[in-house]
C-alpha cells in the first residue's frame, strides 16, 4: 500500500488568495460597471528592463547557432554570473564573499523552501510571526513543526513582529538552531537596523545556530544606513546563509532567477559535534536535484550588472518606490498607522479593525483589494497588507477611492 507522507496533513489549508479571490469575484458579480483596483499582490507589473531583454535575444540567438549553442550548464550557475554578483552586490559594499559562495537558482521560494532539507529533522525552528508562508510550510512537511493548537505548531518558536518591537523580532528567550529572517520584509515591509542585525548574528555565534535571511527586496532599500546583506554585519559569514531574488529588483518574476548565498565558513554539527561545512551540503544538495537556470535566463540577469541595466533597474524600482510613498502619504493622512512603504515595496497597514472586515470595507466601498494581515499570522490580525506593484495612475485612483471612502 502506497502511503503518504502525513506531515502533509498537519498542513493549515492555505485558503488566503482563494479567498480573496472568491471575495473579489463575488464583487464583480455584483457590481460588473465597478474596476476593482489590485493592491494586494506581491508580484510586479512593469516589464523587464531593456538591457535585461536585449542579452536575452542575443542568448537565444546564440542557442540557435551549432558554434554557439548551449547544453547543459553548471548546477551552481555561469562564472560570469555569479562573478558580476559577488563584485556588485557584495564586495563592492564590503561584505566579503566570492563568486564560488553563490548559487544561481530559478527562484528564492524554491531556494528558501528546500535549504531546510539539509538540517536535522529535531531542530529548533525559529519562524517570524508574520510570515511569508514558505518557510512554515516547508518545516511542517518536514515534520519538524509539531502539533496545531490554537492556530500554532508546538515545536516552533514564533519570533513575533509587532508595533511594540517596530516589526523587528526580538531575540528568542530559548535557545533555537535555525532561524528565518526577512527584511526588507514581506508582509510587513519593515527594515531592520544595523545594531538590531548585530544582535542576531551575535545571538547565532553565541548558540551555534544558522541564521537564513531573504533579502528578496534588497533593492528597495535606499537608506544608506539600513544593511542590504547580512553579510555587511561582521561574523555573519559564519552563521548566515543568504537569499536574494532577481524577481523583485529587475521584474523576473515570469522569467525566473534566483540565487543563494552559502559562504564557506558556515557550518551545522552532526551528532558527535563535529563541524560540516554547509556549502559541500548545499552544493551536493543542488547538483543531485537541480539541474541549473536556462543560460538565456542567466544572461538576462547577468545585464542587470551592466552600466545600461543598473540604471534602468534603479528607475523600475523608483517607480515602485514612489507609488510606495504615495499610498504611505495618503494612508497617513487618513489617520493610519503604517509601517513599511520606504524601502519597501509593501505598507503594513494597522487597519484599527479585523484584517478581513477592513478588507471588505476597501473592496466594498472603495472596489480596492489588500492583502489581509490575518493571513500571514497571528500577529497580522488587525492589519492588512498594500502593494505598491500596480501602475502609478491605479494606484493614485485606489488612494483617491479609500480617501472617499474612510
Ligand atoms: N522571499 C520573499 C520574502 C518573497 O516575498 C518572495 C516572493 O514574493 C520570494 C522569496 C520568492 O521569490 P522568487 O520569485 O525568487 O521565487
Amino acid at each position: 500500500m502506497i502511503r503518504i507522507n502525513e506531515n502533509y496533513l498537519n498542513l493549515k489549508a492555505s485558503y488566503l488568495f482563494s479567498e480573496i479571490a472568491r471575495r473579489v469575484s463575488s464583487f464583480q458579480e455584483k457590481n460588473p460597471g465597478k474596476k476593482v483596483i489590485k493592491l494586494g499582490i506581491g508580484d510586479v507589473t512593469r516589464p523587464l528592463p531593456g538591457a535585461c531583454i536585449s542579452a536575452l535575444h542575443a542568448a537565444v540567438d546564440e542557442m540557435s547557432a551549432q558554434g554557439t549553442f548551449y547544453g547543459y550548464g553548471p548546477e551552481q550557475g555561469y562564472a560570469f554570473l555569479r562573478e558580476a554578483i559577488a563584485e556588485n552586490d557584495f564586495r563592492s559594499r564590503g561584505a566579503d564573499i566570492s563568486a564560488d559562495e553563490i548559487f544561481i537558482s530559478d527562484g528564492a521560494k524554491c531556494d528558501t523552501a528546500n535549504i531546510q532539507e539539509i538540517f536535522a529533522r529535531d531542530i529548533r525552528v525559529a519562524i517570524p510571526d508574520p510570515v511569508y508562508p514558505v518557510y512554515l510550510d516547508t518545516n511542517i512537511m518536514a515534520g519538524r513543526a509539531g502539533d496545531l493548537s490554537d492556530g500554532r505548531y508546538g515545536n516552533i518558536v514564533y519570533l513575533e513582529s509587532t508595533a511594540g518591537n517596530g516589526f523587528v523580532p526580538e531575540l528568542p528567550r530559548e535557545k533555537v538552531d535555525l532561524i528565518y529572517l526577512c527584511f526588507p520584509n514581506n508582509p510587513t515591509g519593515a527594515t531592520i537596523t544595523r545594531d538590531r542585525l548585530s544582535r542576531w548574528v551575535d545571538y547565532a555565534r553565541e548558540n551555534r545556530a544558522l541564521i537564513l535571511y531573504d533579502a528578496a527586496y534588497e533593492a528597495f532599500i535606499r537608506d544608506d544606513a539600513i544593511p542590504r546583506s547580512i553579510y555587511e554585519i561582521p561574523g555573519a559569514r559564519e552563521v548566515a546563509i543568504e537569499f536574494r531574488s532577481f524577481s523583485k529588483t529587475a521584474g523576473f518574476t515570469g522569467l525566473r532567477c534566483a540565487f543563494t548565498v552559502v559562504p564557506r565558513d558556515c557550518a551545522a554539527y552532526d551528532t558527535s559535534g563535529c563541524a560540516h561545512l554547509l556549502h559541500g551540503l548545499w552544493n551536493r544538495r543542488q547538483t543531485t536535484k537541480f539541474n541549473g537556470v536556462s543560460y538565456p535566463v542567466q544572461r538576462a540577469a547577468a545585464a542587470v550588472y551592466t552600466e545600461e541595466g543598473r540604471a534602468q533597474v534603479r528607475s523600475l524600482i523608483d517607480y515602485y518606490l514612489n507609488n510606495a510613498g504615495h499610498i504611505l502619504n495618503k494612508l497617513k493622512g487618513f489617520g493610519y498607522s503604517c509601517v513599511g512603504g520606504d524601502n519597501s515595496p509593501y505598507i503594513w497597514v494597522d487597519a484599527k479593525t479585523d484584517s478581513w472586515e477592513f478588507f471588505d470595507l476597501l473592496l466594498e466601498k472603495a472596489g480596492v483589494v489588500c492583502t489581509p494581515g490575518a493571513g500571514f499570522g497571528r500577529c497580522g490580525q488587525g492589519y492588512v497588507r498594500i502593494s505598491a506593484f500596480n501602475d502609478l495612475e491605479r494606484v493614485v485612483e485606489a488612494m483617491e477611492r479609500i480617501g472617499g471612502t474612510i
